[in-house]
Parts: C-alpha cells; sequence; structure tokens
C-alpha cells in the first residue's frame, strides 16, 4: 500500500533530519565548561546553514534544572559552569519539512543514571512506536523506563506532532500513562517528535524569567507600526514565518542597536503580534535530561529521520 505522503517531501523530511542529527552531534562536541553558549549556538546554527538547511527552532541549550527553551539572548548570555548536565536540543527544516532532536550531555559523569532513563525511554518508545498505537500505550512505556530507574517523567513537557512549518501541529505526545490519550492513535503519514524528560526534581516545569525564544503569530497588531517594528516583522514574515526564532537572528540581517531591537521586540510582544517561549524550570529544582528523535510514521514502518549513522 502506498503511504499517503509524496516523495518530494519524504525527501526534504529526511534530509532536514539528518542535517539536524549531524547539528546535534557537533553541538554536543562544542559543549565545554566556560564556553558561551551564543559561542555554541551560533556555531550550531552556522553549521544547519553551511549543510543547505535552516534552523528550525534557535538552538537551545539549556542547563542543569532548565529544562528547555533557553537561547542566547541580545543582552543575557550563559557560559556552561563546571560540571553541568547541558540539554542541546537542535532544528533544521527544509523547504519548511523539519527535524527536531535532542541529545544531553553531563561533563562530569555524575548523572549518568539520569540520562539513561531518559535515552532508553526513546529507545524504548522507538521500539514499540507504530502506525495505530494509542499514546497512552506509548507514554506507559516511556514513564515505566524512567520510573523503574528512580526518576520522574516531566508531565508538563511533551512530544508533538510536526507539521510543515510548524513545530508543534496539534497532537502531544506524553511522556506517561495518560487516560485521557487512550483514544488518540497515531494514524499513518504523521511526523513527530518524541522527547522524555527525566529528572531527580518534581517532575514539573513552570516558565522561568528568560524569554529568548519567540514566534509570529500572524496577527499584525492593528493601528500602524513605527519603523522600526515595521523593519522587523518584515523580516519575521519573511524569514521565520511561524517558526520560532530568537532576536540574535534578527541582527544578521538588520542594521539595528540591541537596545531598539529589545524594545520592538517587547513591543510585538505586547501587541500580540509575537509569542514568547519563556525558560522551562524544573519546579524542585532538579536536574534533568532529555533525548529527543523525530520519526516518520508511515503504515508499516516507521523512519527515525534525525539518527546518524556511525559510519558517517
Ligand atoms: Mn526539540
Ligand atoms: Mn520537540
Amino acid at each position: 500500500m502506498k503511504d499517503n505522503i509524496d516523495d518530494e517531501a519524504i525527501k526534504k523530511i529526511l534530509l532536514a533530519g539528518k542535517i539536524a542529527g549531524e547539528a546535534r552531534e557537533y553541538g554536543a562536541q562544542i559543549v565545554k565548561a566556560g564556553r558561551k553558549t551564543s559561542e555554541i549556538c551560533n556555531a550550531v546554527e552556522d553549521f544547519i546553514r553551511e549543510r543547505g538547511a535552516e534552523p528550525a527552532f534557535p538552538c537551545n541549550v539549556s542547563i542543569n534544572e532548565i529544562a528547555a527553551h533557553y537561547t542566547p539572548g541580545l543582552f543575557d548570555d550563559m557560559e556552561i559552569p563546571e560540571c553541568a548536565v547541558v540539554k542541546v536540543d537542535v532544528g533544521a527544516h527544509v523547504d519548511g519539512y523539519i527535524g527536531d532532536t535532542a541529545v544531553t550531555v553531563d561533563l562530569c559523569e555524575k548523572y549518568e543514571k539520569l540520562l539513561e532513563a531518559s535515552r532508553e525511554a526513546l529507545n524504548t518508545a522507538r521500539k514499540v512506536l507504530r502506525s495505530g498505537i494509542n499514546l497512552y500505550e506509548l507514554g506507559k512505556v516511556i514513564q515505566n523506563q524512567i520510573k523503574k530507574r528512580g526518576y520522574k517523567v516531566i508531565k508538563n513537557l511533551t512530544g508533538h506532532t510536526i507539521g510543515r512549518y510548524l513545530i508543534h501541529s496539534g497532537i502531544s505526545i506524553p511522556n506517561y500513562a495518560d487516560r485521557l490519550s487512550i483514544v488518540i492513535r497515531i494514524s499513518p503519514s504523521t511526523l513527530l517528535a518524541i522527547e522524555p524528560f527525566a529528572t531527580n526534581g518534581r517532575g514539573l516545569v513552570k516558565e522561568g524569567s528568560i524569554t529568548n525564544i519567540y514566534s509570529y503569530t500572524g496577527k499584525r497588531p492593528k493601528g500602524g507600526l513605527n519603523d522600526a517594528e515595521e523593519k522587523v516583522l518584515e523580516i519575521i514574515e519573511r524569514r521565520f514565518r511561524t517558526l520560532p526564532f530568537t532576536p540574535r537572528w534578527i541582527l544578521r540581517e538588520l542594521k539595528i542597536d540591541k537596545e531598539t531591537l529589545e524594545r520592538t521586540i517587547k513591543s510585538l510582544q505586547a501587541r500580540k503580534a509575537l509569542h514568547g517561549y519563556p525558560v522551562l524550570v524544573e519546579a524542585g529544582r532538579g536536574i534533568v535530561a532529555q533525548f529527543e528523535h523525530s520519526f516518520l510514521v508511515l503504515k508499516d514502518r516507521v523512519l527515525v529521520t534525525t539518527e546518524v549513522s556511525s559510519n558517517t
């Protein structure tokens, strides 16, 4: 039986996945104590561009109890601390077809068991993933791997289906046995990301005070824009569409001072043209590990699009 997705789209999905996977491995290699996160993320994002894709969202390097959504900002640029546990989460897209993948680096190898919990949860999910599986079953196998090693799943972080130019295209993939999702099944020709988060903390994230990632809501503010707002929004609409971006990227395209850019972003956010993604911090200040792959689920097989084969 033929899948309801054309070969051209599959090709682009596989290419984006391959580049994202290679960028993930490269990012993991250059995470070192004392290095600036801007140095790491600029290098990872350039790596993606040099291979003919575009970043599908800003390179995330989320440290220790920060579970997700940290990318260096215009004025803050964290340094990787000694013995940090760093989640390197990268995305690449080719013509809007996305690969989304993450790995955790444990610089002093003090949390190997925690990393193993998340890694094995992803591995086990991968073995059972198939067209028709319900999300309760999938969540249960993920949770079991983490629970049996003595850790908690972060319940309010999930995997997700992926659409064209859309990181989250509507269906969340829970990392626990969520009874509400027993009726939801993976249909064929679905691109999705699975990303189990394991922690020694409370198993929940809350929003932190830093926001360096935004996306366009598609709604131009009513009542006119000033010159800076007009220019910034034009770049966002043309270059990033509805994909998440970071103000660092606008500096690459527009001659504008950082203060004006910061003010413009905040005003576009206040006027509902932009949506912000604050950093997500573990509620009990626990250490967080995350591993993630993107999968293309077809009628009778599943492709791991972000896997990097060891012989390349
Ligand atoms: Mn990701
Ligand atoms: Mn994801």
